[in-house]
């Protein structure tokens, strides 16, 4: 048993959506992994904050999915709880000036053209990025130049009490691809994000050249989980990749993408397995090349039992 606390019983104390046995492949974007044992939905930021403090005080620590587009979840799926923010999807809240409330589970491409309508500037650089802004704060998401510490003024945090704590955003809190939110280990409910008033032809008009760009560079219509490793400081992996002649590398349903070089695509039936096979050969061969080996980008989840 994972807590002292029946699950139904605590999902049913709080009013949470609960799912036992629920596919990993279902909740990530390269579509792999077998059953989580409990998947609970919260449906507000302060419903997410009690379950967390309810969770943590019955001795669980729970894993946390958002938009699933940056884990590989094993094949044997996973035991205890996972918190997954996809229902906290709730538009934007004005809270003063060019500030807005964002829950947690706000998918990021629908938060850049919900911005772009209401002529807010500032994320219109994430809107091909499949996450939800949790994960994608956690990671600090990037592309075009920009990344979600340059617009993030406040994150909010799931207090051990259950309920939620503010943290304005200092120097060392985000750096690239990776927060103060991985290093401590925080949950985020949401955020405050700075989004200045601009012409919405002209926030358009960049997202529009974003989404080509994106269209021109990234297997968009494959099942992936994104870059796989993070950049070398001087050196695309994706480049690199290519000129090792990796493209195409396949183990069973698992294939690095023609396309993007740090990209493994799900070709069909893949399994965890294969995804984690791609990965070590590509390590292998990176590290060969460059004497360098290179940081993990995507998350690969374990088993803990
Ligand atoms: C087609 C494609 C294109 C992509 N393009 C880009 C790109 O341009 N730039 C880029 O940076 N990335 C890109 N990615 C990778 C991915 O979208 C990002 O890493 C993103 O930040 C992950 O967000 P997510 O919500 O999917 O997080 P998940 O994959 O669900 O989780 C990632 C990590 O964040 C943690 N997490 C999730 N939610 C929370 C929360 N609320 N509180 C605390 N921790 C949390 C998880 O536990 C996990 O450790 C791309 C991925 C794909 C599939």
């Amino acid at each position: 048993m994972m807590t002292a606390l029946d699950p139904r019983q605590m999902a049913a104390d709080l009013g949470v959506r609960l799912e036992a046995e629920y596919p990993l492949a279902r909740l990530t974007t390269l579509r792999v992994g077998g059953p989580a044992e409990w998947v609970f939905f919260p449906a507000t930021p302060e419903q997410a904050a009690a379950l967390h403090g309810v969770l943590r005080e019955q001795g669980s620590d729970p894993r946390v999915i958002g938009g699933g587009s940056n884990i590989v979840a094993p094949d044997a799926g996973v035991r205890g709880a996972v918190i997954c923010t996809a229902a906290m999807n709730l538009p934007p809240e004005a809270v003063g000036g060019e500030r807005f409330r964002c829950a947690a589970g706000q998918a990021i491409p629908g938060l850049a053209r919900w911005a772009c309508r209401h002529g807010r500037r500032g994320v219109e650089f994430a809107e091909g990025i499949p996450a939800q802004l949790g994960g994608a704060l956690r990671m600090n998401a990037g592309a075009n130049e920009s990344c979600f510490a340059e617009i993030t003024e406040t994150v909010l945090l799931a207090a051990s009490d259950g309920r939620i704590e503010e943290r304005r955003v200092a120097a060392g809190d985000f750096a690239y691809r990776e927060s103060f939110i991985g290093r401590e280990g925080r949950f985020v409910v949401g955020a405050i994000l700075r989004l200045p008033e601009d012409e919405p032809e002209e926030i358009r008009r960049r997202m529009l050249s974003f989404r080509r760009r994106r269209q021109a560079t990234q297997p968009l219509t494959e099942r992936s989980a994104g870059c796989v490793f993070a950049n070398y400081p001087d050196q695309s992996v994706g480049a690199l990749v290519d000129e090792l002649g990796l493209k195409g590398l396949r183990v069973g349903g698992a294939e690095v993408s023609s396309v993007h070089g740090n990209f493994i695509i799900n070709r069909g039936e893949a399994r965890a397995a294969d995804v984690l096979a791609v990965i070590d050969r590509l390590r292998e061969e990176l590290i060969r090349a460059t004497g360098r080996a290179p940081r993990m980008e995507v998350e690969i989840w374990r088993e803990r039992r």
